[in-house]
């Protein structure tokens, strides 16, 4: 990353050894904004079936961090299993697949894209949610963690992931949330931002993107309660392949994903009982 190898350079040249360790970094409210290479994010977006927001997505987040001076790579987790969709589980995925080389993730939408450049995406010393409810253009709850969250490794361990029951559109975030109020982690946000609810975000939701709200079996008791049993440490699965992509000049590892659901205990995997 030349923008960043330059600054480091500069920074050491123009500094005695003391006032560089001093410069390294500049605490930014809860987040550490990066002067050396030692944070390095990993941006896991939780896919399947949304190449065309994919292909504005890739080029515009990659620009928008390369601006940011972040050490970043694109971590696109495809299910190819045909289960319903589970963005919890391959988030875990996301993250086991990258936790050697990175030390902090964002959950990211592909489906979002961050307008201001105030949103930072620095290192995080606690949960950091960059799609706050005050900001999102669609979601406004106070306990709204879901769309972009930057968590740092120790914390998403801590946690032990999310759920790996949340089968179909909603609620995992929500779940989530419960997870990190328990660890009592201190959820924060972007404050002080120039920009409102209207044009924070761009959301490339298009109407023709359903969301798969059904509920089967005991969906709806079942994922109404925090999960003490499933996550980082179970989620079940095998990476099938892995694709090495430029979409214009933005690297991203597509990783191709088949979940495995234990239908005795999640049987809303699957509600057309195939
Ligand atoms: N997603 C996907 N394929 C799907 C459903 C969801 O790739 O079939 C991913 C995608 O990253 C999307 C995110 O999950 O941005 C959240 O889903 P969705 O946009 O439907 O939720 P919303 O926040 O709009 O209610
Ligand atoms: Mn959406």
């Amino acid at each position: 990353m030349t923008v960043f190898l330059s600054y480091k350079l500069l920074v050491k040249e123009q500094c005695s050894y003391n006032n560089y360790e001093v410069l390294k970094y500049q605490m930014t409210g809860s987040q550490t904004k990066k002067l050396s290479s030692q944070h390095k994010l990993a941006l896991i977006v939780p896919f399947r079936d949304r190449f065309e927001e994919l292909l504005l997505f890739a080029p515009y987040i990659h620009k928008f961090l390369l601006a940011q001076n972040i050490d970043h790579h694109i971590f696109v987790i495809n299910q190819v299993d045909t289960y319903r969709f589970n963005r919890a589980s391959l988030i875990n995925v996301g993250y086991i697949y990258t936790k050697d080389n990175f030390d902090y993730i964002a959950m990211h939408d592909v489906d979002l894209l961050p307008l201001n450049n105030e949103l930072k995406y620095y290192y995080p010393n606690q949960p950091y949610h960059v799609a706050a409810p005050e900001l999102h253009p669609r979601y406004h709850y106070q306990k709204f963690i879901g769309g972009i969250l930057l968590i740092n490794r120790e914390h998403y361990e801590l946690v032990d992931g999310l759920s790996n029951r949340y089968w179909g559109w909603g609620l995992e975030d929500d779940e989530f949330y419960v997870r990190l109020k328990d660890a009592h982690l201190n959820i924060t946000r972007p404050e002080n931002i120039s920009t409102n609810m209207t044009n924070t975000f761009r959301h490339i939701h298009g109407k023709h993107r359903k969301r798969d709200t059904i509920k089967c079996f005991n969906q709806r008791e079942s994922t109404r309660k925090r999960d003490r049993q499933t996550g980082l440490h179970d989620v079940k699965y095998k990476i099938v392949s892995h694709n090495e992509l430029i979409i214009d000049e933005s690297p991203v590892t597509v990783v191709n994903v088949q979940l495995f659901c234990d239908r005795n205990s999640t049987p809303w995997c699957d509600c057309d009982g195939k």
